[in-house]
């Protein structure tokens, strides 16, 4: 979609205007990528174009790749005890599937993994990550459906620390039974994961639903500033959302994107 519309726009060695700017711009919004970062994506181009015309694409795909290449994330050495990944995000954005991804990928890399599950809000939460727990051969940790999803991440910990599991990956609800706001709910789980593990969660992951295109980002800021997230996990990009999400998220936010959903399997 964007290579056509770059052929439209641009096409011969052309001397650069306004109106082709304008119609980049557009181009590049209508991809997801979002104002802001196509603006500066337009200033870029702009600058770079006295020197080299007719390379409007190469021009294009290497600050797109300097925008995304630059959020990688740094690698952390490995904690004493398990490693704890808290997965948060709205409901139906696709917590759930990506633990089970996840957990799958810690079992094929020979980690023993223990999830728990402190989306206590619905009785389907829990029986769909005992579900990928039997499917990735990890062990689970839950509690009756309604119980304080804090207590469920508590125990699960100290059931990993007893056992000697490698990693602990902890669902959570995206909305509530009770008027208790999601945040503080969620801060209330961080802070009794780390009661016996200082240093836990290692790892914050917000999963976004690219399908949501802009929204996403704003639920981005919101999380981080209640959280401080660690990594983002972008769903559903095997659908009909627009890949540009990706850009204008490494822009905006300064969050490394760590992965991608493509589907609903392992
Ligand atoms: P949660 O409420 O955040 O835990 O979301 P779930 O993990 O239950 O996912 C909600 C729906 O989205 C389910 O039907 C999943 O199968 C689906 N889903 C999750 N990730 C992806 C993805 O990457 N691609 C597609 N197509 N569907 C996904
Ligand atoms: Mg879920």
């Amino acid at each position: 979609n964007m290579s056509d519309g770059l052929d439209k726009i641009f096409f011969g060695d052309i001397q650069l205007n306004d109106l082709m700017l304008e119609d980049l711009e557009e181009l590049l919004i209508t991809s997801d990528i979002g104002v802001e970062t196509s603006m500066d994506l337009i200033g870029r181009v702009a600058k770079g174009w006295e020197q080299d015309r007719a390379k409007i694409r190469s021009l294009l795909r290497t600050e797109i790749l300097a925008l995304i290449s630059k959020q990688d994330p740094q690698p952390q050495p490995p904690p004493d005890g398990p490693r704890v990944v808290m997965v948060v995000g709205v409901n139906g954005v696709g917590k759930t599937t990506t633990i089970g991804k996840l957990a799958a990928q810690a079992r094929a890399n020979g980690e023993s993994t223990l999830l728990a599950a402190a989306d206590t809000f619905r009785a389907a939460a829990s029986e769909q990550l005992t579900v990928w727990a039997e499917r990735t051969g990890a062990e689970i940790v839950k509690h009756k459906d309604g119980a304080d999803p804090a207590a469920v991440a508590f125990d699960a910990v100290a059931a990993a620390t007893a056992r000697g599991i490698d990693t602990v990956i902890v669902d959570t609800a995206g909305r509530l039974h009770t008027k208790v706001n999601l945040m503080e709910e969620l801060k209330k789980i961080k802070r009794s994961i780390g009661k016996n593990l200082p240093d836990a969660p290692h790892e914050i992951l917000l999963v976004l639903d690219a399908t949501t295109g802009q929204n996403a980002i704003s639920q981005a800021k919101l999380f981080n500033e209640a959280l401080d997230i660690t990594g983002l996990v972008l769903t559903k990009l095997d659908g009909t959302a627009k890949g540009g999400i990706v850009i204008a998220i490494c822009n905006d936010l300064q969050i490394p994107l760590q992965y991608i959903g493509i589907g609903e399997q392992i």
